[in-house]
């Protein structure tokens, strides 16, 4: 087969890292029984209680489309609404999922100037409408690190979850990089989730090493009522479930799930130095976990896409790179060669 060169256009186009696979052909030995009532899905629960330390409630899903969706919906009533930021993935790419299966919990779109939900963001769209013609607000998603790559500080998440609980609102955090929040605090996961006020949290799987997977960690246990007819009827019941959990035991026991975020991080951070040495290229955000969105003239991005460079420019025109858990050192810094040859040029020609 033809050997794809390595980009840094989506986490997603990496593969299955060895302990995740590891543990998938380890449970790949005879016969369990299906849908969840087996020892490895047991074990994958229990590790994620372990890493947490507390006695939360664990569930398995495909995607994170699925598995925000089914929390948020979770946390709503048909009537409900949802306040996020104007950039959150629940809002901008997935194809209205959290509505569909919230039967119509609308989503309050805060926008702030760096993607970030604040205190006050929250504040402004809970109470600004509290008559009967308009959606209640019943619960509040942000996104740890956002999809600009901007990590919320555990002061930042707990001043949202106050304000979450003197107005009412339960508190969901799309983590499909959580680990990489982990890894760029340098915290526990307790410390950014149920000890900061979280009330549910997606914990991805699949960006971070997995071949697919997100788990869902209800630590305030009374939400996850009937969690698992919903997953059922949304289609996420995995009948073989013990190969979209074993891997997550792999994950969490070896430690690769923090492993795999620090490296991924320290190639953004490598990337977003090399940045900052050029002229006429700068980051559109700081760099904090995995991502780095560089702004060059036109003439720059085109010359690293004609050097073979895939990259998207779907946020606010940036060029995204995302480092995924096998980044590898040489191509990025080749990329960073290439990147410096291409802004010399441009930056010669004015
Ligand atoms: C990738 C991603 C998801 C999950 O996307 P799926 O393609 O449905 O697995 C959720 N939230 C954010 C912020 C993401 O980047």
């Amino acid at each position: 087969m033809q050997q794809f060169p390595q980009q840094f256009a989506s986490d997603n186009y990496a593969g299955i890292c060895p302990q995740a696979w590891a543990a998938m052909e380890a449970a790949n030995q005879g016969h369990v029984p299906a849908y969840g009532d087996d020892v490895w899905t047991d074990r994958a629960a229990d590790a994620f209680r372990t890493l947490f330390g507390i006695d939360c409630e664990v569930f398995f899903a495909f995607n994170g489309t699925a598995a925000n969706s089914l929390a948020l919906a979770a946390l709503c009533q048909s009537y409900h609404s949802v306040i996020c930021s104007s950039s959150a993935h629940v809002e901008t790419d997935e194809c209205g999922a959290p509505e569909f299966f919230s039967n119509g919990s609308k989503l309050l779109v805060a926008s702030t100037p760096d993607g970030k939900l604040t205190p006050n963001a929250v504040r402004t769209l809970a109470t600004g409408r509290s008559d009967i013609h308009f959606p209640k607000p019943r619960a509040v998603t942000i996104t740890q690190p956002t999809e600009t790559g901007l990590v919320y500080s555990i002061a930042e998440i707990k001043a949202i979850s106050q304000v979450c609980r003197e107005l009412g609102l339960r508190l969901h955090m799309d983590g499909a990089r959580f680990a990489n929040a982990c890894a760029a605090l340098d915290c526990s996961p307790a410390d950014i989730t149920w000890k900061a006020g979280v009330d549910v949290l997606c914990f991805g799987g699949t960006k971070n090493g997995m071949a697919v997977g997100e788990a869902i960690l209800f630590f305030n246990r009374d939400l996850a009522l009937d969690f698992e007819w919903r997953c059922k009827q949304a289609g996420q019941l995995a009948s073989k479930m013990r190969f979209l959990a074993a891997p997550w035991i792999g994950m969490l026991e070896s430690g690769a799930w923090l492993d795999n975020a620090r490296h991924a991080n320290e190639c953004a951070s490598r990337l977003a130095t090399a940045v900052a040495g050029l002229e006429g290229v700068k980051t559109a955000y700081p760099v904090q976990a995995n991502a780095v969105f560089v702004t060059a003239p036109a003439p720059v991005l085109e010359g690293l896409r004609q050097r073979g460079w895939r990259f998207y420019t779907f946020i606010g025109g940036a060029a995204r790179f995302m480092f995924a858990w096998d980044a590898d050192p040489a191509r990025v810094t080749a990329l960073i060669g290439d990147l410096r040859v291409v802004a010399e040029r441009e930056a010669c020609l004015l």
